[in-house]
Parts: C-alpha cells; structure tokens; sequence
C-alpha cells in the first residue's frame, strides 16, 4: 500500500498537461468564466491611457499651492471644466487651476489634484484651504500597466477580475485550453440506472451521477458511458474504447479482491502502465491508477459510493487541474481546525472522515454529521464541505483538538 502523499505525487507526476499550441479552442469574452487561459494577454495601451485625476476636486500646479493652509489660503482662477470623458482644452498657468472630476484627464500645466473637501468655491475662483503632496491624487498613465508587458499570464482560470481585465484590454476574444474529455463508467452486475425499477439484491448507480457532477465542476466534459456489468470480455471492450477517445476515464468498482474484480487485470492486458493498485487511505483503498502511451490516465476507483468522491477529491481533482492547462495550485487545501467531535481511525491508514468546516468567532470548527460513518452511506456525506485527516499512526483525535481538515469544493 502505498502512502497518500506518495500516491499524489505519481499522480501528478503521470499527467501530462493539455498541449497549449494544440488542445485549444477560441472563445467570447462572455463565455470565457471559469476557462483556463491558453496565451498570454498584452495590450498595446498603457493603463491609464493618460494621466488622470482619483478624485472629484481641482487641478492645480503644485508650486502655488505648496505652501498654503486654512489660514494662509490661496485663490486660484477657474479656467475650464473638465467633467470625465472629455479632453481638456486649455494649458493651466500659475495662478489658476480647473474643475476636475474623477476619471477625468489631467490637463496641460497641472500636476496636482486638491480634493473638493479642501477648498472653497467662489464663483470662478477656489480657494486651496490646505497644501497638498506633489502629484497628490493623479493617476499617472501606464502606472497600472506598460503597453506590451505580460498583462495576464497563461494558466490561470479565469474569474471576475481576469474577465475584467480581458474586457479593459478589449480582448473580446481569446484562446482557452479545450475542456478535458473524461469518460465515466460504472461496473457491477447490481447496478440499474436510477429511472429504473429495483429488484431484489439490484442498487442504483449513483457514482455515475456523481463523478459526471465532479467532473462538470472541475472543469472537465463528463462522457459517460453506462454500467457495464461484471463481464470480462465486455468491460474490456468499453474500457479499450474510453481509453482511445478520452484524457482520463474515471471507472468505479471492480478494483477490489473479489471474483468479480476484473479492472486491474483488463488494465495490464491493454498495456497499462500501473504504477498504483492499492493506497493507505481509508476510504478508498484499492484505488487503481493506470497511465497508457496515448497519455490516457485511467483511475479505477472503488465502488462505495462515498470512496468513489473521497478518491476523486484526493487524487483526480488535483490531477484534472493539471491536465486542464492550470499552471499551479493543483493541490487541495489543508486547513487547521477544532474538531467537535472525538474522531477515531484504526492508524494503519492516513484516514479520512466527512464533515462540516465552519467558521466559529474566527476559528475553524470541524465537526462530523449525524448517521453512520460508514463508506457505503451516502446520505450524511451530503452538504457537508471538508475531510478530516487521521495520519497513519494516530488512532483517535480527542473533542476540542486540533484536526488538519481538507477543504471540499
Ligand atoms: P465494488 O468496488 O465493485 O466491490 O463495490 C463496492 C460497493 O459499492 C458495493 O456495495 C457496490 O454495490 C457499491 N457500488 C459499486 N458501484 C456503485 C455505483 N456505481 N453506484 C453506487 N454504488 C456502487
Ligand atoms: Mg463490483
């Protein structure tokens, strides 16, 4: 059995990342949420695209005004009005200044903004009540950015800010990795899908549901192909193709040591690489990781429904963000906690247990949900938002200790 840590580092290590030149796609600016970006972005302005004033006020020249103060002001004459969007007409001489707006441009001879709070209007002229710093409230063009410098990089999903920064760069059309194509089947001979009627020993194939919702979340194109029952010859063949057409195949059970375990060894008989066939984690043991010289990666995930998600959100998460063209942070996220609970493992394997993370007077609280923990219940694992981790070792965390909990999203 091989360790957690050790289990993701070959994952990752195993997949080989969406090709930028090849596996692309263009998109509109407005279907771009949440792509990832496959070029980087310049723009041939600067920004701002001229010097401008941060605040509604008056636009002065800093000589005259160095020196004044509530009881030493200074009085300036009003020369034009700039309101924002329109281009200043006039050059400011010494002793006068112009009505300024924010977002507007700076005109010719000032260098300086006096916020309208200190000063006094009267009639065409304004009286400075206070001495501001040189250049005091001008946003000075190309401050934010130079003109051909890297304005976004390649690899990041794109966000609100990033969409904005496309928008303001008008870039209303750009180029974004394709969405990783990743096939899903269930395996059992017990399986029905959920429209149909239960027979006696039958159960619903909810991991279907579950891994297609998994992938659409992380970004992936969900192919799913159906359950396949416990037949050699026939897994085999679906299992040939899925491989042939997809970047990863997510199929659950049949990795186990039953008579009816056939994933592993159908995996070896196509060439499969298999550098994982069993992890020490709890859930999700036998978790079986196959990588074909297509670069297909195949995860042969355990059947329960709950090790199903625990092994997606352990291991084909962060190895779906790889593939998917995200430059960094294809790790989950640990977070320390106080655990409500006393939470208990056997110590032989790193441990995962479901539960809720919340936030309490600015602490992480962790706390377990009510029902049976145990792999083939799915219902208390609904709503809730992180896995505590029990490491190889620990058998029991005590109520009110801390608990690194892995945050689920
Ligand atoms: P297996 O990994 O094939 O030994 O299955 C382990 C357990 O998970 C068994 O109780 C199965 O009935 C259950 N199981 C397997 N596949 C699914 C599925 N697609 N949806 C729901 N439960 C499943
Ligand atoms: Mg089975």
């Amino acid at each position: 059995m091989l360790p957690v840590a050790r289990a993701e580092s070959i994952v990752l290590d195993l997949v080989q990342p969406l090709n930028p030149q090849q596996d692309t796609e263009i998109v509109g600016l407005d279907m771009a949420n949440n792509r990832i970006l496959a070029t980087p972005i310049t723009s041939r302005l600067d920004f701002p695209h001229w010097d401008n004033s941060a605040m509604d006020g008056y636009a002065v020249r800093y000589e005259d005004v160095k020196d004044c103060t509530i009881n030493n002001p200074v009085i300036l004459e009003i020369v034009e009005e700039i309101p924002a969007g329109c281009q200043p007409k006039k050059t400011i001489q010494l002793g006068q200044a112009a009505r300024i707006f924010t977002g507007a441009m700076m005109p010719e001879g000032a260098d300086t903004i006096i916020i309208q709070e200190n000063t006094q209007r009267e009639a065409n002229r304004v009286k400075i009540l206070s001495s501001p710093q040189l250049g005091e409230f001008v946003r000075y063009r190309g401050s934010f950015y130079r003109a051909g410098t890297p304005m976004l990089q390649p690899g990041i999903m794109l966000e609100a800010a990033d969409i904005a920064v496309l928008a303001m760069a008008q870039c209303t059309e750009l180029t974004v990795y394709r969405r990783p194509r990743v096939a899903i089947l269930s395996t059992g001979d017990e399986l029905v899908s959920p429209e149909q009627p239960l027979k006696p020993g039958q159960i619903v194939d909810s991991n279907q549901y579950a891994l297609a919702s998994f992938v659409t979340s992380n970004g992936g194109i969900p192919i799913k192909l159906g359950i396949i029952p416990d037949d050699r010859q026939q897994l085999k063949t679906v299992i040939a193709s899925a491989i042939k057409s997809a970047d990863l195949v997510l199929s659950t059970g049949g990795v186990s040591v039953g008579d009816y375990d056939y994933v592993e060894q159908i995996l070896a008989e196509l060439g499969g690489e298999i550098p994982i066939s069993s992890v020490a984690i709890k859930p999700g043991k036998p978790l079986t990781v196959a990588k074909f010289q297509n670069n297909c990666l195949y995860f042969g995930i355990p059947g329960n429904p709950v090790s199903a998600l625990v092994s997606c959100w352990r291991f084909v998460q962060p190895a779906l963000k790889k593939l998917s063209g995200l430059k960094d942070n294809w790790q989950p996220i640990f977070i320390k906690a106080r655990s409500r609970n006393e939470l208990r493992s056997g110590g032989k394997r790193e441990t995962y247990l479901w539960g809720k993370l919340s936030l309490v007077d600015g602490v992480y609280e962790f706390a377990l949900p009510s029902g049976s923990h145990s792999s083939g219940n799915l219902i208390n694992l609904s709503q809730t938002n992180g896995l505590a981790v029990i490491p190889v070792g620990q058998t029991s965390i005590a109520v009110g200790e801390e608990v690194v909990v892995m945050q689920v999203s």
